[in-house]
């Protein structure tokens, strides 16, 4: 297609995924014979475990080939999310105020497009996950980023957040274990921070993606909706079955929160994607009421991977790093080795690192801090290693 065609405005402003153009860049270089070792995946190396995909089999033999009825969820899927946010979460939702979606990102973009009008704030925590900018911008939203404080863990404070809110903030994005920037809230940071938003006319978005996958002293999560009536009332929550039951393939993700949203979220979906395939909202009953050993399982290996990737990254030189507390991301800086490899920024780190160590991590501007490159420990301990061997031997140890 030549570059002449006219495309909306709207798309114009849209970036590709910068993850994916990593992922991309070195499936061609491995295609052309180079062994590139990867650090940029946003996925579990496990496998989904058998009971869900006997269950998703199940249910093609038993014929749950037509459209889901209704499309934002079967009443068993609706009911099966309810009992995670019960189980797991402390939180009480009925059916009518949940939604299943195509992956938590089609959950996230309904409730931008349900709530944002053009002009309307979002605030954003820094660093970020890709594709939140993008999606406040594509409905008219303008996203105000707060950066995160490196010495304090790259969380913000309530401080910063009580300064970012003016009267048009409609929407304030909370995502917690983060990605990318491993880090999470303690229960007693979650509601300091809910503290400063308490009363204001706005709707915090929980993204609990990682809720599962916590490590060490910051075991603990407490969901944004779980603080007090006044959050259940204000909060949605949302999540998938994508990380924490390995399933990012199979597009499905969920939220729950006040029905009149819910409702209106469920309105769109049934005049754009209408959900996910059927018999996949059998495969998430299974996910979330089954079974739930592999999630420890899988939470503690990633533990490991993630202590022994932080040790590490601190022993090299011009490489700070915060200690991961969930999700699968060391988001270390790298500005201090910028000069040692004669580059300016993270894009180029990245580059400089992708040809001459053959490892492929992601630029950290994609998430707001161009500073830093993000590195996924959901890869074998075996990759690991070499991988932080390679880049070790590139940037030279303390
Ligand atoms: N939110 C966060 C914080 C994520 O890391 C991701 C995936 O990378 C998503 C949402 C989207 O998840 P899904 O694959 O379920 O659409």
């Amino acid at each position: 297609m030549s570059g002449s065609m006219r495309l909306s405005q709207r798309v114009n402003q849209i970036k590709e995924s910068a993850t994916l153009a990593v992922t991309a860049r070195a499936a061609e270089m491995r295609k052309s014979g180079i062994d590139v070792l990867g650090f940029g995946a946003g996925e579990p190396d496990f496998d989904t475990p058998a009971h869900i995909i006997a269950a998703c089999k199940q249910a093609l033999d038993a014929g749950h080939t037509r459209y889901a009825k209704p499309t934002h969820g079967i009443p068993e899927a609706r009911a099966a999310v309810c009992e995670k946010l019960r189980r797991d979460n402390g939180l009480n939702y009925k059916p009518d105020q949940v939604i299943i979606t195509v992956g938590a990102k089609e959950a996230l973009f309904l409730a931008f497009a349900a709530l944002i009008d053009p002009g309307d704030e979002v605030i954003l925590p820094a660093p970020y996950w890709v594709s939140f900018p993008e999606q406040v911008s594509f409905c008219g939203g303008r996203v105000v980023t707060i950066l995160g404080d490196e010495a304090g863990g790259l969380r913000i404070s309530p401080r910063q957040l009580a300064d970012a809110i003016t009267t048009r903030t409609r929407v304030v994005l909370f995502n917690s274990p983060s990605n990318p920037g491993g880090f999470a809230y303690s229960p007693e940071e979650t509601r300091a921070l809910a503290a400063v938003l308490s009363g204001k006319d706005l709707i915090v978005f929980s993204d609990e993606m990682y809720d599962c996958l916590r490590f060490g002293d910051r075991r603990e999560h407490l969901s944004f909706a779980a603080i007090s009536d006044e959050w259940y009332a204000k909060t949605i929550t949302f999540n998938a079955a994508s990380k924490s039951h390995a399933m990012t393939g199979w597009r499905v993700g969920y939220a729950a929160g006040p029905q009149e949203i819910i409702n209106a979220m469920a309105r769109i979906q049934s005049h754009t994607t209408s959900g996910t395939a059927t018999f996949i909202h059998h495969a998430l009953v299974e996910a979330l009421v089954g079974d739930q050993s592999h999630v420890e399982t899988m939470r503690q290996e990633f533990e490991r991977r993630g202590r022994r990737m932080y040790e590490r990254l601190c022993a090299m030189q011009g490489v700070t790093c915060v200690r991961p507390d969930g999700a699968f991301y060391c988001f270390p800086n790298v500005s201090g080795a910028f000069a040692r490899l004669g580059v300016t920024n993270s894009g180029e780190f990245c580059k400089k690192v992708l040809e001459q160590a053959h490892v492929a991590l992601v630029p950290g501007d994609a998430f707001g801090m161009d500073t830093h490159v993000r590195l996924s420990f959901a890869t074998d301990p075996k990759t690991i290693e070499e991988g932080l061997d390679r880049l070790e031997k590139l940037l030279g140890r303390r």
